[in-house]
């Protein structure tokens, strides 16, 4: 067996590891901590008082058995009161008979797998096991100080609904995942705010329909991150939006022309495909359409003109391609886009911004991979499946920390 026991920060290990009958591994502790000479109930000063041995559960062992601590609590009893107290460490829960890095354990086991299947495994108590999620569930997305200074807020596929999400866009991790787009309008004031005083020019990435005005106002304001802020709308959305809207536009002139067809779901089909990537038979249905539905081939057309106005090798800048192809769209005749014309310029800022930034691209293509969860554990609830994602990204987060701390050690060490 190649586990070992390591003693939580600030103890000790007394004696060697015992077997106890019932297969739980013991291990006796003691604190390396100074402890607070203040008697908790008068101030006064106290005095040691001989030790007590207390009882901990702590993470299992590798092969699954279970582990029990035995601290040797200091014992006190005050010069003043004369009432007695005991000595407090950070590694034991106050409310509990679990190590805190037990409870932390539980927490995040219960999210991957149930609060039934950790009770049954740790012989815990089920509703200990959901304490004990609910307390690190709490904790998570609370240390705002790990973002970097640059975030993207986007819906992100959670526990069966689309979510929206705090990504930290440069460390590449899921900060923080809301319910639905409401729980987001009410809790993201707050993030904000502390965001920004944290990061003099942020830069803040949305999905495009966080920030449209439609019949309701938007669900991220263009100020919420203050003057400051740099803020971009992305271009996965940008083009989501503008080729749902063309083709709206579409199959409204298609139902015009042939009221009693229910489903288009074939021209669709051809609509969505890329001009780079047709192949014979599709290029010839293009083709057809050029001759026949003129309208149809001009929609095409001009979703094929959107996605091309960001290929780097196009020449003209993405502000004059972008510019001239919302001209484009306002004179043509048929489709009526005057709505996404006017969208597009009055988030033209927000969408040029994005541009500006190399970064962004290589993150979007791999916001997949950030955002998603093992496939065979979607049944899982909102909060728990949270959790993972967000325990993930914390747990990611503290290595890169710890391995930077460890870096900084070597090179002051080569210095000495
Ligand atoms: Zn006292």
């Amino acid at each position: 067996m190649t586990w070992q026991f390591t003693a939580p920060n600030g103890t000790d290990v007394v004696g060697p590891l015992e077997v106890a009958s019932d297969d739980r591994l013991v291990v006796k502790l003691r604190s390396t901590t100074p402890a607070d000479p203040t008697c908790p109930h008068c101030g006064a000063r106290r005095f040691k008082n001989g030790t007590r041995i207390v009882r901990f559960r702590d993470i299992p062992a590798a092969g699954g058995q279970p582990v029990v601590i035995e601290w040797l609590r200091q014992k006190f009893i005050c010069g003043i009161c004369h009432r007695s107290s005991h000595d407090q460490h950070a590694a034991f829960d106050r409310r509990r008979d679990m190590t805190a890095r037990f409870v932390e354990w539980v927490g995040k086991e219960a999210a991957e797998r149930g609060f039934t299947a950790v009770a049954k495994q740790t012989s815990v108590n089920p509703k200990v096991a959901r304490r004990a999620f609910r307390d690190t569930e709490k904790r998570l997305a609370r240390d705002v100080g790990l973002l970097s200074d640059a975030i993207a807020i986007e819906p992100i596929d959670l526990a069966g609904s689309k979510r929206p999400a705090i990504i930290d866009a440069k460390e590449e991790f899921v900060f923080e995942a809301y319910a639905s787009v409401d729980e987001m309008r009410a809790r993201l004031p707050a993030f904000a705010s502390e965001y920004s005083h944290r990061h003099e020019h942020p830069i803040v990435v949305t999905d495009l329909s966080f920030v449209l005005e439609t019949e309701v106002p938007p669900a991220i304001h263009d100020d919420l991150f203050g003057p400051t802020a740099v803020r971009a709308v992305s271009r996965i959305s940008l083009e989501r939006e503008a080729t749902d809207r063309i083709w709206m536009a579409c199959e409204s002139l298609l139902r015009r022309k042939q009221p009693d067809k229910d489903s288009w779901r074939f021209v669709r089909a051809l609509f969505a495909r890329r001009q780079s990537s047709v192949k014979t038979i599709a290029r010839r249905q293009l083709m057809a359409w050029k001759k026949m539905e003129p309208e149809l081939y001009a929609a095409y057309e001009l979703k094929e003109d959107f996605l091309n106005i960001w290929q780097p090798e196009a020449g003209a800048s993405v502000k004059g391609r972008l510019d001239a192809w919302v001209q484009r769209i306002v004179k043509q005749p048929v489709l009526h886009l005057e709505a996404l014309a006017a969208a597009i310029a009055a988030h033209r800022e927000q969408i040029l911004a994005f541009y500006r930034y190399d970064f962004l691209v290589g993150f979007y293509e791999e916001l997949n991979e950030i955002t998603s969860l093992d496939e065979n554990r979607t049944a899982r609830s909102f909060s728990a499946a949270r959790a993972t994602l967000l325990a993930r990204g914390l747990a990611q987060e503290k290595t890169k920390l710890a391995n930077l701390i460890e870096r900084h050690a070597e090179i002051l060490k080569g210095e000495r």
